[in-house]
C-alpha cells in the first residue's frame, strides 16, 4: 500500500527542513507543499490575494489542486496540509482507505514556537512575514484554533497511525534523530 505521511506542527516547529532532510535520505517519496504549490499560481489567478494577506483558501480550491497530485503519486509526504478540521476529514474521506495514512505531529510548546521565530528574525533568515508582529501572532493563531483541532482528530483516526514527536530546543539534527528513530520504528521509512 502506498503511503501518505502528513507533517503538521506549528511555526518553528521545523517541519520544512526535516522534511527536506527526510527526503534527501527517502527519494521515494513525492513532496508536496500545498504553500508552495498556492504559491505558484499564476498572476492573475484570483486566489494570490488570499494567499498575500496570509488567509486560508477555500478548501474546495486546495483540496481540487491537491487531490490530483496525489492521486498521480506514490509515496508521499504532505507538507502544509490539513490545516483543519475539515481538510483533515477530507483527506480520510477521500484517501484513508487507498493510503497508509501516517500523521506526523511535530510537538513543541507555544513559548519555544515564538523563540524560534524571534531567533529566525534576528538572524534574517526568516520569511518576510515573520517580521511582521501581527503576521507572526494571526499564524499563531491560526495554528491554535484550526490545526490544532485537526492533528486532535486524527490521532482518534481509526485507520491513521498517529505519531506524536516532541520537539526539543536543540540543534535540528537532533530532532531529525528523534523523528527517524520513530519512523524507522513503525516502518514509515527503511533505512538499511
Ligand atoms: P505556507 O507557506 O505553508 O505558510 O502557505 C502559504 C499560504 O498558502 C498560506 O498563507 C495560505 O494562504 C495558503 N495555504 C497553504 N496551505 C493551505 C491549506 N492547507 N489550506 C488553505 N490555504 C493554504
Amino acid at each position: 500500500m502506498k503511503k501518505l505521511v502528513l507533517m503538521m506542527g506549528g511555526q518553528g516547529s521545523g517541519k520544512g527542513t526535516l522534511s527536506k532532510k527526510l527526503l534527501a535520505e527517502n527519494p521515494n517519496f513525492t513532496y508536496i507543499e500545498t504553500g508552495a504549490m498556492l504559491r505558484a499560481l499564476p498572476e492573475n489567478s484570483p486566489l494570490r490575494a488570499i494567499i498575500e494577506r496570509g488567509e486560508m483558501v477555500p478548501d474546495d480550491e486546495v483540496c481540487k489542486l491537491l487531490e490530483s497530485k496525489i492521486i498521480a503519486a506514490g509515496d508521499v509526504l504532505l507538507d502544509g496540509f490539513p490545516r483543519k478540521v475539515s481538510q483533515a476529514q477530507w483527506l480520510v474521506e477521500k484517501f484513508g482507505d487507498k493510503f497508509d495514512t501516517i500523521a506526523v505531529y511535530l510537538n513543541l510548546p507555544e513559548s519555544l514556537m515564538l523563540k524560534r521565530i524571534q531567533n529566525r528574525i534576528a538572524e534574517g533568515g526568516g520569511r518576510a512575514d515573520d517580521a511582521n508582529a501581527v503576521a507572526v501572532r494571526r499564524r499563531l493563531d491560526t495554528f491554535k484554533q484550526e490545526t490544532m483541532p485537526a492533528i486532535n482528530w486524527l490521532r482518534s483516526v481509526k485507520n491513521v497511525r498517529f505519531l506524536e514527536i516532541p520537539i526539543a530546543d536543540a540543534p535540528i539534527d537532533v530532532n531529525y534523530k528523534t523523528l527517524k528513530s520513530a519512523l524507522v520504528a513503525n516502518k514509515v521509512v527503511n533505512y538499511r
